[in-house]
């Protein structure tokens, strides 16, 4: 008889349900993982409430976490970037598909690939059912991308890999961003700290910036610069502060990692003449006031950085191992059973938690 597996499943707004099904078998190609970690990231916290265009009730849920090969499908003996793996071996794959054929993925854009959410975006009764990561299982097809995690990286630093560590790098490498360049991340959520962590290592002047002093706090050991607490502060008087750190004209580039409208309007603020805005966080709809003359005007760049390429997780996973100094593990505060994943939901809601994993 076939083994069984557990997934999660959003029900109503609000809601999540587990549901078991038979654990598929990989074909030509695929692969199936046995989850180890999955993070309930911000925008899970969206999904269940009901706020994602795509995701739907009774579609599977998460898109973060690290698992272990569990079966591999014909012809799989070697991951995305060439190295050979063995079922055990830990592993992190893109939670979308780059289908390689639409407009997107030939133009070198495959981030936003036309069939990205084929992937994910799925009925948990549609076979092969293990779409999502928070479940004992995970099916990875054949135009989703896998790597093998290097050997010393912690389960819990590698988690976050598929999401937010792979999201900035791309975010980083999207702006040229160059050594000494000051960069702005609005927000010390583990994007943020992510993104101040690959500044750093490419060379860069990070600055955050949060109305949470704790977060503050915890950013230095990512390697942040200076941490600007925007608590209680006018815009006008944050202005002066991310004048004050970056030499008197705003940052080089601003990194917008906070999935709030009005930090859009923010940024264009932040920025210096000439510089870049990069949006990374705000990915629901919504609307925010700017003056277009005063941006074209000041001449910048303004890009988003939409998911990454599948290359970005290769090179978030060399930084786990080559950075071990900096406790990317701290970023998961929290860790339930999947059976407790509707408290992980509303302690994740409630802000009494960071980021909470999902152990399997
Ligand atoms: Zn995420
Ligand atoms: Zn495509």
């Amino acid at each position: 008889m076939a083994e069984t597996g557990e997934l999660t499943v959003l029900g109503g707004p609000g809601e999540v349900e587990v549901a078991s099904y038979p654990v598929p078998s990989p074909g030509p190609g695929e692969m199936v993982a046995r989850m180890v970690r999955a993070n309930i990231c911000g925008s899970d916290l969206h999904i269940v409430r009901g706020a994602h265009p795509m995701v739907k009730p009774g579609f599977t849920l998460g898109h973060e976490g690290v698992g272990r090969v569990h079966a591999l499908g014909e012809g799989v003996e070697l991951d995305s970037g060439g190295a050979a793996v063995a079922v055990g071996d830990l592993v992190a794959a893109t939670y979308f598909q780059t289908c390689g054929e639409c407009p997107a993925c030939v133009n070198e854009q495959s981030n936003i690939c036309y069939r990205a959410a084929g992937a994910y975006a799925r009925p948990a009764a549609e076979p092969p059912h293990f779409h999502g990561t928070i479940a004992t299982h995970w099916h990875i097809g054949r135009a989703q991308s896998f790597f093998r995690v290097p050997d010393g990286v912690d389960e819990r630093a590698a988690a976050g890999a598929n999401c937010a560590l792979a999201q900035v790098v791309h975010a980083a490498e999207l702006s040229e961003l160059a050594p000494g360049d000051t960069v702005l991340f609005q927000g010390a959520g583990g994007l943020g700290l992510c993104g101040v962590a690959v500044a750093g290592i490419r060379g860069a002047y990070p600055i955050i910036a949060d109305l949470d002093h704790e977060r503050l706090e915890a950013s230095r050991a990512f390697g942040a610069k200076a941490a600007l607490d925007f608590a209680g502060r006018s815009l006008d008087e944050r202005v002066q502060a991310v004048r004050e750190v970056t030499g008197g004209l705003g940052a080089d580039v601003v990194v917008e990692v906070t999935g709030v409208a009005s930090a859009f309007e923010e940024a264009l603020r932040f920025v210096r003449p000439g510089g870049t805005i990069v949006t990374v966080g705000n990915i629901t709809p919504s609307t925010a006031a700017i003056d277009p003359g005063g941006f074209t005007r000041a001449g910048g760049r303004l890009l988003a950085a939409y998911r990454y390429r599948p290359r970005h997780l290769a090179t978030a996973l060399r930084i786990l191992e080559r950075h071990p100094q900096i406790p990317w593990g701290s970023l998961v505060d929290a860790d339930y059973s999947i059976r407790d994943v509707g408290d992980a939901i509303a302690d994740s809601v409630a802000r009494k938690i960071t980021r909470a994993s999902i152990v399997f």
